[in-house]
């Protein structure tokens, strides 16, 4: 059984999880849960700023941060990161007690305040080898949020870059855009409510 990424290199997915044998992607109603948590929450956080950038940038100079390649984590609690702050995020995992934490609610937070702290890997730190073939596209979800029990999947906390035209949902009725949008600057703390119990 093959493992691909899908959209941003770190997750990887069973390919018989997510692909018919033909070669199409699952509905999303026959996805195992946990991929397809994944799956769903890459809606969300694919072109969004590294959070390393973020960190060093800030709200004021997001601009000048990096698209992130990169999703570690879990969703809701994924790290996301550009290919210069992959190695930071793996020497933290590995040699500064990131992986004892994975999967608690504290793993996300955990490394941010490392990293804000002035953390960071070794020079020449090695990287990961990740798998090549990962395909750039996500399924068309249909109306995912009528599958979805858990709406906090969808919930886009995360900073945005300004120029994203895909935000244009009108008078969609959920109410939640000028939050997302609005002056919260507290990205670390924000995250905090979202996180599940
Ligand atoms: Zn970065």
């Amino acid at each position: 059984m093959g493992k691909v990424s899908i959209g941003l290199r770190g997750w990887r997915f069973d390919e018989d999880d997510v692909f018919t044998d033909a070669g199409g992607w699952r509905p999303l109603e026959e996805i195992p849960k946990e991929p397809r948590h994944r799956l769903v929450r890459l809606q969300v956080v694919m072109n969004k700023p590294c959070d390393a950038c973020y960190l060093i940038h800030g709200e004021e100079n997001k601009r000048q941060c990096r698209v992130a390649s990169i999703v570690y984590g879990e969703p809701l609690d994924e790290v996301l990161l550009c290919d210069e702050h992959e190695a930071d995020f793996l020497y933290w995992f590995r040699e500064r007690g990131g992986s004892s934490i994975a999967g608690e609610e504290t793993f996300r937070d955990a490394f941010h305040e490392w990293f804000d702290d002035g953390g960071r890997a070794p020079d020449g730190y090695g990287g990961m080898e990740h798998v090549e073939e990962a395909p750039e596209e996500l399924p068309d979800l249909r109306d995912p949020e009528d599958l979805y029990e858990d709406d906090d999947l969808l919930a886009d906390e995360r900073p945005d870059f300004e120029d994203g035209e895909g935000n244009d949902d009108g008078d969609d009725a959920d109410g939640d855009e000028d939050d997302a949008e609005g002056g919260d600057d507290d990205f670390d703390l924000d995250l905090d409510r979202e996180y599940p119990t």
